[in-house]
């Protein structure tokens, strides 16, 4: 099949929910893809932060064809080994990398949007009944189901689809947060590093005041690790950089390396009775094989070393083409793998993705004027390099 006629049977039969880019994909290597004419492009997009281990991982791909000879799916009505064993693996990496170790649990899902959902009920039951309110930041972004919506930070997106469910307030800035406390609040829901609202990663004197505030006021601190989660940031959590302990987390993106799977880890071990929460698919045999899979490559990447290499290769090569390029460049911003530079504005950040494209290279939007980079952890030395000259290549076409 062609492109054209690719194009031609999506505008027919599939909603026009996406703006799509003229190019279609087959097969991938690590952070290299291939399209429909064989062309390899460099992928610093990893599919928005999911292929966390790279394309066509032999150990992905061997643990997710074992699993799927033996069983797929029983339901979470029966025990589940390999959905145990996720569990105790994010339980314990996390003790083993937070400060104070509490004891947590995880409910597992099918994406981000789902896990925050998950966070917003334990939320409603922990203030159960007299406080219900949620503070959320501006710019921010936790989903598209009809909740997570409301709890995006950004107003313009939730035209057309109202009513919503009360209880939702925007704070300017992590410091504008208590500013909205009252005896109605039962949590905070933040992104550390904003993923689609700039890249902007939160100060973190700022962030740990607040984790202080919101203890001694008995309100939950909640993390949507959606994006900067399972490594991406150079520790498993953005919040084990912080240093703080929050009472929910959130999972999804880079944990099952391409499979469909979200997670919300908490300390209110006990917040559910049976029957209070649920998913279909969630916790699967197959994306939390996934996860155990994708979960023990990360954490070897991290525990050798490798990763912090890795980030600081990508950092060192992005400084010196914003150091040649400053008149385009303005200034690298993010976490660990997580990063971006910030360009002049709008049109230059749309010049930018599309003449890398056409340079075969795959850079991603965040916010009005940033250029975002969440490269596959395991991206090789040899494929930054190509990506970093190709993008050198587009810069001076601009
Ligand atoms: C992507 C993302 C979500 C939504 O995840 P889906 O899997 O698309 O539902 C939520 N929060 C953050 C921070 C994200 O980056």
């Amino acid at each position: 099949m062609d492109i054209q006629e690719l194009k031609d049977i999506d505008e027919e039969f599939v909603l026009h929910t996406y703006a799509r880019a003229n190019v279609g994909f087959v097969r991938g290597e690590n952070a290299t893809l291939y399209d429909l004419n064989n062309l390899d492009y460099i992928d610093f997009g990893s599919g928005i932060g999911v292929n966390s281990v790279g394309h066509n991982n032999n150990l992905l791909v061997d643990s997710i064809t074992d699993q799927a000879k033996s069983i797929l799916h029983s339901s979470n009505l029966y025990h589940i080994q390999t959905q145990s064993k996720l569990a105790q693996k994010l339980v314990s990496l996390y003790q083993r990398q937070s400060l104070e170790s509490s004891d947590m649990r995880v409910f597992f899902s099918n994406s981000g949007a789902e896990a925050n959902e998950c966070a917003i009920k334990i939320a409603r039951k922990f203030g159960y009944p007299n406080r219900y309110k949620i503070i959320t930041l501006q710019k921010s972004f936790h989903g598209r189901t009809i909740a997570s919506l409301k709890a995006t930070g950004q107003e313009d997106m939730h035209k057309y689809f109202g009513p919503y469910g009360d209880g939702f307030v925007y704070a300017k800035d992590i410091n504008d947060v208590k500013n909205h406390i009252d005896s109605t609040t039962c949590a905070v829901l933040i992104e550390l590093v904003q993923g689609e609202g700039g890249i902007n990663a939160l100060p973190k004197q700022q962030v740990q005041n607040l984790a202080t505030l919101l203890k001694e006021k008995n309100i939950l601190l909640m993390i949507d690790e959606v994006q900067s989660g399972i490594y991406r940031t150079g520790k498993l959590f953005a919040s084990n950089i912080y240093g703080i302990q929050p009472e929910v987390i959130t999972m999804a993106k880079g944990l099952g390396g391409g499979i469909p799977i979200g997670a919300t880890m908490t300390s209110l071990c006990d917040i559910f009775s049976t029957g209070e929460h649920g998913s279909t698919f969630g916790g699967n045999f197959l994306s939390t094989r996934a996860g155990l899979c994708v979960l023990d490559i990360l954490d070897s990447l991290y525990s050798s070393n490798l990763l912090n290499k890795t980030i600081q290769t990508f950092e060192s090569k992005l400084d010196s083409l914003i150091s040649t390029y400053p008149h385009i460049l303005q200034k690298r911003v993010g976490l660990g793998l997580m990063c971006g530079v910030v360009v002049q504005n709008n049109d230059m950040q749309k010049n930018i993705i599309q003449k890398a494209l056409q340079n075969r290279l795959l850079v991603l939007k965040s916010g009005q004027n940033v250029i975002r980079f969440l490269p596959a952890l395991t991206i090789s030395d040899d494929e930054i390099n190509e990506g970093f000259a190709r993008l050198e290549q587009t810069l001076k076409e601009i």
